[in-house]
């Protein structure tokens, strides 16, 4: 076996190391740890304990309750008696202190018959099972009294084939390296201030605590460093911006009286938010380099048309826009939105989807190519290929797909030109989140919607309750209003019991509303059979519209009005947060009907919640309570890096305490020019560097 050898004293070799090189690490054991994302030597201590083992806090033995993983001290009471079944052989003891007594049991360690002595003390370590009488502890593990080996045990994800004895001692082995050189990546007055742990000691200290202590101040000091990382990366990377060149828009008398005038043709006031909205991004255009701006602003809330008017600046001060959304349904809802926004200013507004023809797409790219074309709308997927534009000015997304969009977006005609980015977003996150999520963007929140608008009432509803869902259709239908009813799958699956959008469309069509206009819409419709169907719902020739969650985001009908959930208890609260915002889209009353006929605790309060609030942001604080610390309003939707230590939802405070350390940073150097800032540099480009594909660093 080779030992860790490199020539060079740099610990950059160290990390760069193969595990296999460590002693006992063969290269089958390296596949497997390869399985858990560890390759090199670097990779192995990055590796987090899941847990610790606690031999240091004793649970009296009267108060052992099963199910725990406990540690405890006692007397062995009789003595230890060995039986044999078959293969099986088994040692049986009794334990206790003067709070109690607990059988023992261990499978297959006949060897202990020998030494474990009536009258001894040592200390145990086991699970808990049965209670009362038949409480009992399965093979424990066994340390004397006087054991000096540490008191906290590292507990290490695994995977199947390895075990915790190789990983720990694969680690220790790295420990023990004399030569081990671990960098620091914080300043050494932001530790200061701060008062966190070097990196040196947090690394060993995770791995080898000797307490409680010593794990908090550990785990604190590596949980900082990757929020603050994280935060300084995509603050470098916004300050990095005025270094690049963006189309510094002129924005004329002419243009600003031409928007002024197209505003005024809207059938609507604009809200102080949308106003205020328009005023920054035109403020963005203005710049020399190009802005990059979050418009976070609660469905319904109005950003199409901030959007659009965006765009019609850009185009009268002579740049191409391109507007891109996630599905062709929602493209072609954008086009005919911003067609209308704009009707009468005379720009050229396109629509590239992916089920185009060949022939119409090659005429439209080449118009665009000319610079015939204003506005381009259309899907990810087709404007990432090779589109060209003369001269790209602004480029509007949505937050899915915010990471690496503007670089894959091909510029031309004007040299390395970066254009403006929008992203509209319309889930609500808390500012502390933000600056995670978005640290590398200017934030616009549109706080107040549209006025006249009323809440959407909402109600649940079980699947008894059917024929008094279908005679609240027949009322909205009577009045000339449309209705949506959402389910989770397409299929039937019987085992899985869930109404598929399939049957019920057959229901709705063919028994209950035999009379009237009931389409279906799925995720599997070829995409011209899709956008008939919208077009249909859009004229109104649609009454009822039974889907897929393909209407979730973004569709745009002010004349639907009843929204039924199907399986309500399939969705998560965002989630149906969301497509309830496809409806109460004008002055008119709406309504929304939860159906499900689950009894968990947990969705009748997802779905209480909803009927009781109405703000996104209400809905996203509740969505965190519900659901805890984890995947919390799609975050890893975001691009998000998983991180090791940290926790974005239990780590709130420590995260506060990061961002304003970034600001003293920042305040001081705010190019991280200087030789220590330079270090956090290096350490987040390392981590995040093939994650956050974009330019600027
Ligand atoms: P979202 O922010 O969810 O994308 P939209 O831009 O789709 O919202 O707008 C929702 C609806 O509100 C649309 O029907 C739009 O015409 C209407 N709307 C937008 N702004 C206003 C306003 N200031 N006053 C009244 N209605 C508005
Ligand atoms: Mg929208």
């Amino acid at each position: 076996m080779s030992e860790l050898n490199y020539s060079e004293d740099t610990s950059g070799h160290l990390f760069r190391q193969s595990i296999t090189t460590l002693p006992r690490i063969s290269d089958k054991r390296g596949k497997l740890f390869a399985k858990l994302g560890i390759e090199t030597v670097g990779d192995l201590i990055w590796l987090m304990p899941r847990s610790y083992n606690d031999w240091s806090r004793r649970v009296p033995v009267g108060r052992l309750v099963e199910g725990d993983v406990a540690t405890f001290e006692a007397v062995i009471e009789n003595v230890p008696s060995l039986a044999r079944r078959g293969k099986l052989s088994y040692i049986r003891a009794r334990l206790g202190d003067d709070t109690g007594s607990i059988r023992a049991v261990w499978f297959n360690q006949p060897w202990l018959g020998e030494q474990l002595k009536r009258g001894e003390h040592y200390i145990f370590r086991g699970k808990i099972e049965g209670s009362g009488r038949s409480r009992s502890v399965n093979t424990p593990e066994i340390r004397a009294t006087n054991d000096e080996s540490p008191a906290f045990i590292p507990v290490y994800p695994l995977t199947a084939g390895l075990n915790q004895a190789t990983v720990r001692q694969a680690i220790s082995t790295v420990f023990s390296n004399r030569d081990l050189a671990i960098t620091e990546s914080l300043p050494a007055g932001i530790r200061t201030d701060y008062r966190l742990a070097t990196a040196d000691y947090a690394l060993r200290r995770i791995h080898a605590p000797e307490s409680e202590h010593d794990i908090e101040v550990a785990r604190r000091r590596l949980a900082f460093e990757e929020l603050f990382l994280l935060m300084a990366g995509l603050r470098y990377m916004k300050s990095g911006r005025r270094d690049e060149c963006g189309p510094a828009m002129k924005l004329t008398e002419e243009v600003l009286e031409r928007l002024q005038k197209q505003i005024a043709r809207l059938p609507y006031k604009l809200t102080p938010s949308q106003e205020s909205a328009i005023a920054s991004i035109l403020n963005d255009f203005r710049q020399p380099y190009p802005g990059n701006r979050l418009i976070q602003g609660d469905v319904g809330s109005g950003k199409t048309v901030v959007a659009a008017m965006a765009m019609a600046v850009a185009a009268w001060s002579g740049y191409q826009s391109v507007m891109m959304a996630p599905t062709t349904i929602l493209a072609t809802q954008h086009a005919e939105s911003v067609a209308s926004i704009l009707e009468g200013s005379g720009l050229k507004i396109a629509l590239l989807t992916g089920g185009m023809a060949p022939s119409r797409k090659r005429l439209l790219t080449d118009s665009l190519a000319e610079g015939e074309i204003d506005i381009l709308i259309g899907t990810h997927a087709v404007i990432e290929q090779d589109i060209r534009f003369v001269k790209l000015g602004c480029c509007v997304t949505d937050e899915q797909h915010r990471f690496g969009v503007r670089q894959r977006v091909k510029l031309s005609g004007e040299g390395d030109i970066i254009p403006h980015t929008l992203v509209m977003s319309a889930t609500p996150i808390p500012r502390t989140l933000a600056l995670i999520l978005y640290g590398d963007l200017d934030i616009t929140e549109m706080k107040d919607m549209p006025s006249g608008r009323q809440a959407v009432k909402t109600y649940t509803a079980r699947g008894g309750d059917r024929s008094r869902i279908d005679r609240l259709m027949e009322r909205e239908i009577n009045l000339g209003h449309q209705v949506f009813v959402v389910c989770p799958m397409i299929e039937e699956s019987p085992e899985l019991d869930i109404h598929s959008a399939e049957a019920v469309h057959e229901r709705l069509s063919r028994l209950v509303f035999p009379d009237r206009r009931v389409a279906l819409m799925h995720g599997k419709l070829k995409a011209q059979e899709k956008s008939d169907v919208m077009r249909d719902f859009d004229q109104g020739d649609i009454d009822i519209l039974v889907s897929t969650t393909v209407i979730e985001v973004g569709i745009d009908q002010p004349n639907a009005t009843l929204l039924i959930v199907e399986n309500a208890e399939r969705f998560g609260l965002s989630q149906l947060h969301q497509l309830r915002g496809r409806v109460g889209r004008s002055q008119i009353q709406s309504y929304c009907v939860l159906v499900s006929d689950s009894d968990d605790p947990l969705v009748r309060r997802r779905l209480t919640a909803l009927c009781k609030n109405s703000s996104g942001f209400a809905i996203a604080e509740e969505d965190l309570l519900l659901r805890g610390p984890g995947d919390v309003f799609g975050v890893h939707q975001h691009g998000i890096p998983d991180f090791r230590v940290a926790n974005l939802y239990e780590d709130g405070e420590l995260l506060k305490e990061a961002s304003r350390a970034v600001d003293q940073v920042f305040r001081d150097d705010p190019y991280l020019t200087n030789q220590e800032n330079r270090l956090i540099l290096n350490e987040f480009k390392a981590r995040y560097d093939d994650r956050l594909t974009r330019p600027g660093l």
